[in-house]
């Protein structure tokens, strides 16, 4: 099941997005086991997020291959078990920690590759940075010594009105496009999950992160 779904969204994607770019999968693995997530490589997925350092850690050294991303909440004390060892962090939603994950860097003779989290629904139960603010953050960042900043990231909220969720969207490509315009490092988009992908897609992400629909409903009361 797992390689079968894996194979039909890489091939779900394999078109690229509304602007023709490719379109990178991370296979979302919270509460997955090594063994599901080596199925899923095996099977073609080649980037693998995980949202829980203990679940980074944990599993690490038993996985075989691919791009370790990190798209959770992430706490500024545990950013030094994740220095060098994460291909992209997704979820840089305050200073603080963008600070944290420079120093880190810094000291271990690295860059790391970023994105900054926007709270584009602006919900409070969930991280980021106004879209307002949003490209100054990005002005900032791009500037700080240890980290590269590749883009943007969001999480839309629940919501039936697709119009409204495509409005979001755009405003979030809106400002991917400025950054791009004038730095070549800026080339993702990460938007989109299980149940709203295409819609991003459609609407100009070029990442999304599946999970359920690669693995199947989650158990979050089974252990690693
Ligand atoms: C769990 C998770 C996903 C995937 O969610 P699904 O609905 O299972 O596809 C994507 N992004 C983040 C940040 C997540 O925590």
């Amino acid at each position: 099941m797992i390689e079968e779904n894996a194979r039909k969204f890489l091939s779900e994607i394999s078109g690229g997005n509304c602007y023709g770019e490719k379109v990178t999968l991370v296979a979302a693995t919270k509460t997955r086991t090594a063994e599901e997530i080596n199925r899923a490589i095996a099977a073609g997925i080649t980037d693998i997020g995980e949202n829980k350092v203990q679940e980074f850690r944990d599993k690490f050294d038993f996985i075989h291959g691919g791009n370790r991303h990190f798209i959770g909440h992430l706490q500024t004390n545990k950013v030094k078990y994740l220095i060098g060892k994460t291909y992209l962090y997704h979820s840089i939603d305050r200073d603080e920690l963008a600070a944290e994950i420079a120093k880190r860097s810094t000291a271990a003779g690295i860059t790391s590759d970023i994105l900054i989290q926007i709270n584009i629904g602006c919900e409070e139960s969930k991280g980021g940075y106004p879209l307002e603010a949003g490209f100054e953050v990005y002005t900032r960042l791009k500037q700080t010594e240890g980290l590269h900043v590749k883009g943007f990231m969001a999480m839309l909220p629940i919501s039936n009105d697709e119009k409204y969720l495509a409005g979001l969207c755009k405003q979030m490509r809106a400002l991917y496009e400025k950054a791009k315009a004038e730095d070549e490092n800026v080339c993702y988009l990460s938007m989109g999950m299980s149940g709203d992908w295409k819609l991003c897609l459609e609407n100009g992400s070029n990442m999304i992160r599946l999970g359920t629909a690669i693995f199947g409903e989650r158990n979050y009361g089974a252990s690693v």
